[in-house]
């Protein structure tokens, strides 16, 4: 077969699954495959991304067997190389004004201002255990989108600085990277816009623009639940932007797997890197709770911080809440902050802490769950690898959940204060590098609660 015949074969190939597959599947999955070498006996194809290869042969192997030469019967002889990251493809289509990219295919009347919230910069963002890791993946994506995590999802409770995070990544992209096209949307602005050009009949219009992006931030995409319609096309502008190698990064209040979404969009979400958002521990309550209240130019003793830090546990909005209170009235009444007046201002607030405590015991038993083990095996004291590990992972967390000294906490464990610290920095230092230690701390995490 010669090379000319061997292309117009993959043209044929592309006019069936045309005929067989809908306009945006072919446009999300086949359009990206190029053609980079060709002979007799095989053909190379440069895909996006492995997800784009395997779409492939999972619905097309048999077929593409009838169109191209087979290594062996039923094995097309194709190979695949990854194209190379968009960093470098955009500096091509910048320099090259004939390039079909389609953000340049997009009229520049059809882009639409970002929004960012001017606060909500990785500067003002405080970092303690609870957020470190969710932060520097931020930071990676931010630096180098599309070439890190992608898509990056962070998920976590109310409060506790996920659109903080999102916003942060689009302003340092527009800031240290003007030629990209970034949007920054809430999942209910997503899909107002898509009821609004559904009436006004401008979906097109609406498609060009969200696949024309260079990072799409989504916020809080636990909207999308019970939205069968506008999932679909959420999922369709997902897999056409991460197929053209651009950044995605989604926030939820839960884990993919824990959305009520579909199995093919739950798993989209999972392709990258899923991360959690968590409560800070009370040193880093205390240092959110200081850097408020300089910005607003309160002095703050520190040991009014720990007491309000000690009180106000699971949100971090409630503690900016703190200091805008304790602001307002120290400036009204011209008071100094004292433990009393912190009393009676933040009363309510306080009174809702929530009563319920987590308790060692609690802790115990979902790490028992998660790593398989016993929990009278914790509480011993057998030193085999498959059991000191999670009665680590249960005094790390236990320092974590529990706002108790580290001398309770090891009288709790029957054990030291030193060997309830020397856990948990053996859990940090392996959580640096053990991303499975981590998903399993996460789960422990939702478990207890
Ligand atoms: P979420 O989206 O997770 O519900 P937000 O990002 O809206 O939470 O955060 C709530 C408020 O708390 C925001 O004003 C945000 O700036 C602040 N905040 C959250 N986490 C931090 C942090 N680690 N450092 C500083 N401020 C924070
Ligand atoms: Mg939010």
């Amino acid at each position: 077969m010669s090379t000319c015949e061997t292309r117009s074969t993959w043209t044929e190939f592309l006019r069936f699954v045309q005929q067989r597959c809908s306009a945006t599947a072919f446009e999300n999955w086949i359009s990206p495959i190029k053609v980079v070498q060709e002979t007799s006996e095989e053909i190379t194809l440069e895909v996006p991304n492995v997800f784009v290869k395997e779409y492939l042969l999972s619905n097309y192997e048999k077929d593409l067997c009838n169109f191209l030469p087979e290594r062996m019967p039923g094995k097309p002889a194709v190979n695949f190389v990854i194209a190379p990251p968009p960093k470098k493809r955009l500096l091509v289509q910048d320099s090259s004004p004939s390039s079909t990219s389609s953000s340049q295919n997009v009229p520049q009347d059809e882009y639409r201002e970002v929004r960012l919230n001017h606060f909500y910069v990785f500067k003002n963002f405080i970092e303690g255990p609870s957020n470190q890791f969710v932060k520097s993946a931020c930071m990676g994506v931010a630096t180098r989108p599309g070439q890190t995590y992608n898509p990056l999802f962070i998920h976590g409770g109310v409060g506790l600085g996920k659109t903080h995070l999102l916003h942060s990544i689009g302003h340092y992209v527009r800031e240290h990277n003007r030629k990209l096209r970034i949007q920054c949307i809430t999942t209910e602005a997503f899909i107002n816009d898509l009821v609004d050009c559904l009436r006004n009949k401008s979906v097109d219009k609406m498609k060009r623009y969200y696949r024309s992006l260079d990072v799409l931030l989504v916020d809080d995409i636990q909207f999308l639940q019970n939205r069968l319609n506008f999932e679909e096309e959420f999922c369709n502008t997902f897999e056409s932007l991460i197929n053209q190698g651009k950044q995605i990064v989604i926030t939820s209040d839960k884990p993919p797997g824990q959305l009520k979404l579909s199995e093919r969009m739950i798993a989209r979400m999972e392709w990258g890197l899923v991360t959690n958002v968590g409560i800070p521990d009370l040193e880093t309550r205390v240092a959110i709770l200081k850097a408020k209240a300089e910005q607003k130019g309160l002095p703050l003793p520190n040991d009014i911080a720990f007491y309000i830090a000690e009180h106000i546990m699971q949100n971090v909005r409630q503690l900016e809440g703190a200091v805008n209170r304790l602001n307002a009235h120290c400036r009204l009444l011209n008071a100094t902050i004292t433990i009393d007046l912190v009393e009676k201002t933040l009363k309510e607030m306080i009174q809702h802490v929530p009563q319920e405590r987590i308790s060692v015991e609690q802790i115990l038993k979902a790490v028992a769950a998660v790593f398989n083990v016993k929990v009278m095996d914790l509480k011993g004291s057998q030193r085999t690898k498959d059991i000191a590990l999670p009665r680590q992972v249960a005094m790390y967390l236990a320092k974590e959940m529990i706002n108790d000294s580290l001398m309770m906490l090891g009288a709790s464990f029957g054990k030291t204060h030193s060997t309830i610290l020397h856990a948990c920095k053996s859990i940090e230092k392996k959580l640096a590098n053990n991303e499975n230690l981590r998903r399993r701390i996460n789960m422990v995490r939702r478990n207890v609660r």
